[in-house]
């Protein structure tokens, strides 16, 4: 079976150097020396300052509501957030989980990014915060959502799970609003196994997002706030040095594989259109179907073949009863009933499954 995805596994022996100095140090977690290692290669790799690690990108998102004041836990107040429904179930979890009602606005039917032009329309006077996803890395409309921000005195936090090393104009991407997050999950373009970040634009926010990951513990008997553990440990920083180290050679091969499916498949799938001043970083390849029946019969069809695609992202997340009892006619759920994403991983051989979609599209 080709899957979707793969976890890059880095050389061995390197990562084995590592954990023999974690043994040497018998120093697991806390901010260890790794972790901070890792810190300063990835604010130098990415060109970001003020990153904080965490231990998975679902906790990167809480924090930074809270670090950002805008939790309703902490206020006792109903909050609202906007945020776009094509997305991972995380970017609206994490908001319900923080006492945030999340207001879906809708995509752009291009880009699959939150459209600018559904924010004001579902703005409240509860609404504190904008939480827009950079889907499958490509760039959101930075300017225009800003704009917006600053009109009306909202957060931004830029779900930035997919967009490791994206450039905008460039500069890194992940340097606009007040904060963005990653995730490094095993199965995205950058790992630590589970584990995450958050960039935030103002070293006091940095200040206070680390204080609440680590209890809000502030010294020796001292506990300063209501704080929670999301602290990255030792062996995660670990693996996330050895799989920086290999970073580029990954990214080449999935540029490859990524420009061989777009010149084989684009006229005959509907892309997702990138943002033209930014570079992408070949994380997935979504393409969509004309209709949901097209869609099922080539997964299952591709299944026979033994080539996994995912519906990534499905259902749209105005359509979850846990998220939203106000269901709507979205694009983004006629888009998410549409959208496969091809195998994209390291060592794939693209041309496999190529050759099966392309015997599909012939009976077609
Ligand atoms: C993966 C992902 C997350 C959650 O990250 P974890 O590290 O798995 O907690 C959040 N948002 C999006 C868009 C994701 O794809």
């Amino acid at each position: 079976m080709i899957p979707v995805t793969r976890p890059y596994l880095p050389d061995r022996e390197k990562l084995q150097c590592y954990i023999d100095g974690i043994y040497a140090r018998q120093y697991l977690t806390n901010n260890g020396p790794l972790v901070q290692e890792l810190t300063r290669r990835l604010e130098n790799y990415l060109g970001v300052e003020n990153l904080l690690l965490v231990s998975n990108g679902t906790l990167a998102l809480q924090i930074a509501y809270r670090a950002l004041g805008i939790s309703g836990q902490a206020h006792g107040e109903r909050v609202e957030a906007i945020t776009t429904p094509f997305s991972f179930a995380a970017t609206a979890s994490s908001l319900k989980w923080e006492g945030v009602e999340p207001v879906f606005g809708d995509i752009d039917p291009d880009t699959w990014c939150l459209d600018p032009a559904s924010i004001e329309p579902a703005l409240t006077t509860c609404t504190r915060a904008i939480v827009p996803v950079h889907v499958f890395g490509n760039a959101c409309e930075v300017e225009a959502i800003e704009a917006i921000a600053r009109r009306h005195r909202l957060k931004v936090i830029y779900d930035g799970a997919h967009a490791f090393g994206v450039t905008y104009r460039d500069r890194s991407l992940l340097v606009h609003g007040d904060a963005t997050t990653l995730s490094f999950h095993a199965t995205k373009l950058f790992h630590t196994v589970e584990g995450g970040a958050i960039i935030f634009k103002h070293k006091e926010d940095l200040e206070r997002a680390a204080l609440l990951i680590n209890f809000g513990i502030s010294g020796p008997d001292k506990i300063d706030t209501l704080g929670i553990n999301a602290k990255m440990n030792e062996f995660q920083a670990a693996m996330g040095l050895c799989v920086l180290d290999e970073i580029e050679a990954n990214l080449k091969e999935r540029e490859a594989i990524w420009r061989l499916y777009a010149y084989a498949l684009g006229n005959h799938y509907q892309m997702q259109r990138l943002n033209s001043h930014s570079r992408y970083n070949y994380a997935y390849f979504p393409v969509a179907c004309r209709d949901e029946k097209e869609l099922l019969r080539e997964v299952d069809r591709l299944a026979r073949a033994e080539i996994q695609v995912r519906r990534y992202f499905y259902p749209s997340l105005d359509q979850v009863q846990a998220f939203s009892d106000r269901k709507t006619h979205s694009i983004s759920d006629d888009l998410a009933r549409r959208v496969m994403c091809l195998p994209v991983y390291q060592g794939l051989d693209a041309g496999i499954v190529l050759q099966q979609l392309s015997s599909i599209s012939e009976v077609a």
